[in-house]
């Protein structure tokens, strides 16, 4: 079994992480990752900030035993204007797309979490708080992949997310949103993180191991 990290929401001083991507990427690398996603934070002031990671992603990956993905977290926006700006973040460069969905921890406007799981271009649902059954049923339509989140505050709903996501269907995954040094995690810990929310250890694995990988693979970067 395959036990290194994959981790596709992560931020860096392109948004409001404490660390460059490049060392983001090292730090990740030295901890055992194979795959990370910088995602940092955009609405419609900073998406062009993309093509910055597009670049610093293709010096990583060209050099590094490490694969980074340029990716967008769609952060606190009108709901009206989210599929507008995944698909921007998709001309731009952007090979992953989080939606910051309705987490406890920050008034993050209701119905950000039914725009992220309606549009075609939004792979990841993060911290989705106390989402619907309607809602999840419908990432699953559309290959949007729901977030347990290793993050303080956001890790509030875990235990909903996990549930709502199995009895559904719908595809987790487990990742860090690192902001800083301190936040990014071993492959070890995001197993207990996933145990913590209620799932099974085959469950754990899924969302680990499989689940990043079918993602990857449905945007044509596996
Ligand atoms: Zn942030
Ligand atoms: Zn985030």
């Amino acid at each position: 079994m395959n036990k290194k990290r994959i981790d596709l929401h992560m931020h860096s001083l392109f948004s409001d992480g404490e660390l460059l991507p490049s060392e983001l990427a090292r730090r990740a690398q030295v901890l055992d990752h194979e795959i990370i996603a910088i995602t940092d934070h955009v609405d419609s002031s900073n998406i062009n900030s993309v093509s910055n990671l597009v670049n610093v992603c293709k010096d990583i990956n060209d050099n590094w035993d490490i694969i980074a993905i340029p990716g967008v977290e769609i952060t606190h926006t009108p709901v009206e204007i989210i599929d507008k700006l995944a698909k921007k973040a998709r001309e731009l460069g952007s090979k992953i797309v989080v939606v910051h969905g309705e987490t406890l921890a920050e008034p993050v406007i209701s119905g950000t979490n039914l725009a992220a799981v309606t549009s075609q271009d939004v792979d990841i649902l993060a911290h989705p708080g106390l989402i619907t059954i309607e809602e999840a049923k419908i990432a699953k339509k559309n290959n949007v992949f729901l977030e347990i989140s290793a993050r303080c505050g956001h890790n509030l709903a875990n235990g909903h997310v996990g549930k709502i996501a199995i009895e559904t269907g719908t595809k987790l995954l487990i990742n860090t949103d690192t902001h800083s040094p301190s936040n990014l995690i071993t492959f070890e810990t995001a197993e207990k993180i996933g145990l913590g929310a209620g799932l099974t250890k085959e469950q754990v694995n899924e969302a680990l191991i499989d689940n990043p990988r079918k993602l990857l693979k449905l945007r044509g970067l596996l």
